[in-house]
């Protein structure tokens, strides 16, 4: 068990000016709160594994707080860097530093790269691959086309994102270009608190897989394969100082979430290995992939980041506390060793020889009984080996379907809630779309795949140096809910920093994939509506046969109360047919015993008339004779009735059963029928299921095409969108230069008015000398022509 790495970093104050109220002092390992007299405010000290004060270089916090990782992912051991603060405390800084202070990650590359050289007993391959967490979708930095991937988990590679690319490399001079390369498509953005803040939290990963050379006698084949990870998160921030809004406020609060579980999972891992429970690992994409980091096995190191001003008190104090708490947390560190078979039967074979010459001189025997049991362990591992190879299969088979299962659920999902679409099916169309749609994921399919595989890493090598620009367009456009109202608030946020656990369930999961890209009923071409009528068809049929089932129980039950009702009265009869039948045979019996005391009688009487002549001896003989056969005739009777009433029974209990059984064949029939059209309606309904499978998986399909579609088409308009906004920014400078040119032109106009006016002005000054021009010329004149006739003399001869 190893405890986790937690320092805090001072970041220069922005400003030299101070507001005279508290402050932050660091003392050895230990920072805390002072007032300005230098007393320290209570509750508020906090010690770490280092705390490094403003003035400290970034090569001094790589020095004690990342070597070591980096020379131990070297070895085989997982790594795991990452900065946490708030926003512009200078988390990018210590990650990435500046040209003339380079970030732990620069320096741990170059010092990778160094320590592999001086391994010179083993064999490297270094892979890298950068990515960022953006709004909680992953998107390759290294190939701006893998957007979108997924996290998976395997028992080979463990946690892993699918279809990233790996680059191979060997200098750390390719790692730091692809870097540079992945940084022109990272995510930043302005706020209020950095003109450039980070908006995404990105992973840079080193794979380090090694291996033994051949040439090395003390090597075993084994292969270690060890994940670095170095982590600049992007900033909590709260809303109201960051001044943030539109697509930004979206972001701080996808930001704020994703830090709230991964304070969650902090707090979890902090309460000790006893009380932990669940780890939710699960509720963001950022503690997915830092769970190794997270108390499971690799080497972790924290650089908290803290800014010094009065004003960031709070966050700065949820920083601290968060720290705290991450020191509580202990990993479990091993080295991951991957042993091929040839590597485990190489190890073997030099633990024999080893024994050997240890026992050389020993008893033969003692030596021999080693080897035998070595030879055992050996067979053992082979077979615990060849088991774990089988269950490594079967559960690949069961994983594959249970995605096949999921695969069936979402597809009949969908088709569910795609059904309330409406517009016509075509054939043609959807072959068209079936076929776009293989492409795609034929396209995909190059890419996608395992993590640690290489094939990806060879594709086009210049393909990573392409701006997000190009593909990432106006921010205004992406499918994330308007409102955010219950998403990961500031004020839960330092909450959580507090130790509170915020309950992720009560907030809105990923809006990205909770929300459609475009709404169902949109006039979606296709089968959908055709297969929604034939599903309410199947179900307006379903419900018949229910109704139909449930009438015939009704009707059943009908029957039974009937049936009970009339065996109870049959057996009431049958018992009066009892007694009715007894009154024959008592009958019987009465007259037999009558006619015996009426012989008696008789016999009695003629013994007074012993003559015999006599008319009352006559009259005696005649009545003994009627009695007789009036007795006779009754006795006939009655036995008569008695032999009757058993034929009868029998003859009734034969009539009986043959009613029975009539009606039982009957019955049967008529049930085997309704069976039988049950069951012909059951196919046929099973039929029309099918029949409607297929046509909803054809219209998933044509629906996911069309998504693409529209996606693209999206993107479209989204540059026809930036054109035009181009346009109207040129058009409006037009409009500007014109209004401009029409002022002076205005100018021009009134300036001629003006000058006319002066013309005319000068005009008629000009008429007026003129005038007195003339005037005073012709004065001159007169004057001239006086003077001539005064003195003709003195005047000169005119030439003419
Ligand atoms: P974060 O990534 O935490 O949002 P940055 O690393 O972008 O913050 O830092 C914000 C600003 O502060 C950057 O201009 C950066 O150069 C500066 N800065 C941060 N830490 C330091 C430090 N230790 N020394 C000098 N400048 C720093
Ligand atoms: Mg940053």
């Amino acid at each position: 068990m190893e405890k986790i790495c937690v320092a805090v970093r001072v970041r220069p104050p922005v400003s030299l000016e101070t507001s005279g109220g508290v402050f932050w002092k660091v003392e050895d390992n230990r920072v805390s709160l002072h007032r300005q007299h230098d007393t320290p405010v209570s509750g508020t000290s906090y010690a770490f594994d280092h705390v490094f004060e403003e003035t400290c270089s970034n090569a001094r916090v790589y020095e004690l707080l990342t070597k070591d990782i980096i020379h131990a992912a070297v070895e085989g051991f997982n790594g795991t860097v990452f900065a946490y603060g708030q926003t512009s405390s200078g988390k990018t800084f210590t990650m990435n530093g500046s040209a003339d202070n380079p970030g732990v990650i620069s320096l741990g590359v170059k010092d990778i790269f160094d320590a592999i050289q001086m391994m010179s007993n083993r064999e490297f391959l270094v892979r890298v691959s950068y990515m960022e967490i953006y709004n909680e979708e992953i998107n390759d930095l290294l190939a701006v086309e893998n957007q979108k991937l997924q996290i998976h988990e395997s028992l080979e590679h463990g946690v892993f994102v699918a279809g990233l690319r790996e680059e191979i490399v060997n200098s750390a001079e390719q790692v730091l270009k692809l870097i540079e390369s992945g940084e022109v498509n990272r995510h930043f953005g302005e706020t209020n608190m950095n003109v450039r803040s980070s908006r995404s939290h990105t992973i840079f990963r080193m794979v380090i897989e090694s291996k033994g050379k051949d040439n090395d006698s003390s090597s075993t084949d084994a292969i270690r394969v060890s994940v670095l990870n170095l982590v600049d998160l992007a900033g909590s921030e709260r809303i109201a100082k960051t001044g943030a809004d539109g697509v930004r406020l979206k972001e701080g609060k996808h930001i704020n979430k994703s830090l709230m579980a991964l304070g969650n999972v902090i707090n979890k891992l902090s309460d000790g290995v006893k009380q932990r429970g669940h780890i939710p690992y699960r509720d963001s994409k950022l503690t997915r992939i830092l769970q190794p980091a997270l108390g499971g096995n690799a080497k972790t190191s924290i650089i908290c980041t803290i800014a010094p001003e009065e004003d960031h008190i709070e966050e700065t104090k949820g920083t601290l506390q968060f720290a705290s708490r991450a020191k509580r947390i202990t990993n479990c560190v091993q080295v991951n060793e991957i042993l091929t078979d040839a590597a485990l039967l190489k190890r073997q074979k030099l633990e024999i020889e080893e024994l050997r010459r240890k026992l050389q001189g020993s008893h033969a025997g003692v030596l021999e009984q080693e080897i035998l049991k070595l030879r055992n362990d050996m067979l053992k591992r082979e077979k615990l080996q060849l088991e774990l190879e089988e269950e490594r299969r079967s559960r690949k088979e069961r994983d594959q379907c249970v995605r096949e299962q999921q695969m069936r659920l979402q597809n009949h999902n969908s088709l569910v809630t795609s059904s309330g679409g409406n517009g016509s099916h075509s054939e043609e169309q959807n072959s068209k779309r079936q076929s776009f749609c293989e492409e795609c994921s034929d396209s995909n399919g190059i890419c996608q795949g395992g993590a640690f595989r290489t094939p990806c890493s060879k594709a086009a090598p210049n393909a990573f140096v392409v701006k997000r620009s190009n593909y990432s367009r106006l921010p205004e456009y992406s499918p994330l809910p308007d409102t955010f109202s219950n998403v990961a608030d500031e004020d839960t946020w330092l909450k959580m920093n507090k130790g509170y656990i915020a309950d992720l369930d009560s907030l809105q999961m990923t809006p990205a994939t909770k929300v459609q890209s475009f709404p169902l009923n949109d006039g979606t071409p296709g089968c959908s509506n055709e297969n929604y009528r034939d599903v309410q068809k199947l179900k307006r049929q379903l419900e018949n046969v229910t109704e139909e089932k449930n009438e015939f129980q009704r009707k059943y039950s009908e029957e039974k109360i009937l049936n009970a009702r009339l065996t109870g009265e049959i057996s009431e009869l049958r018992q009066e047919v009892l007694v009715i039948r007894e009154i024959p045979r008592r009958l019987y019996e009465s007259v037999v015993s009558s006619k015996d005391f009426y012989e008696d009688l008789l016999c009695s009487m003629k013994s007074f008339a012993a003559d015999g002549e006599s008319s009352t001896a006559k009259k005696l003989v005649s009545i003994s004779e009627i009695g007789s056969s009036l007795f006779s005739t009754l006795e006939t009777n009655f036995l008569m009735a008695m032999d009757g009433d058993k034929s009868f029974s029998n003859n009734d209990s034969l009539v009986r059963e043959q009613c029975k059984e009539e009606e039982s064949t009957c019955w049967k029939e008529k049930l085997s029928s309704e069976l039988n059209t049950i069951k012909e309606k059951y196919h046929g309904l099973e039929k029309d299921l099918d029949l409607n499978n297929k046509f909803l998986e054809t219209s998933k399909e044509m629906y996911d095409s069309l998504e693409r579609e529209f996606r693209l088409l999206q993107e479209e308009r989204d540059s026809l969108l930036n054109k035009v906004s181009e346009s109207s920014q040129t058009l409006t400078m037009v409009t500007d230069q014109k209004e401009n040119v029409l002022k002076d032109y205005n100018t021009e106009v009134e300036k001629k008015k003006n000058l006319e006016e002066e013309i005319k002005q000068f005009s008629a000054a000009f008429a007026c000398r003129q005038k007195s021009l003339v005037s005073f010329h012709s004065d001159l004149k007169s004057k001239i022509e006086k003077l001539r006739a005064q003195n003709p003399v003195s005047v000169p001869k005119s030439r003419g």
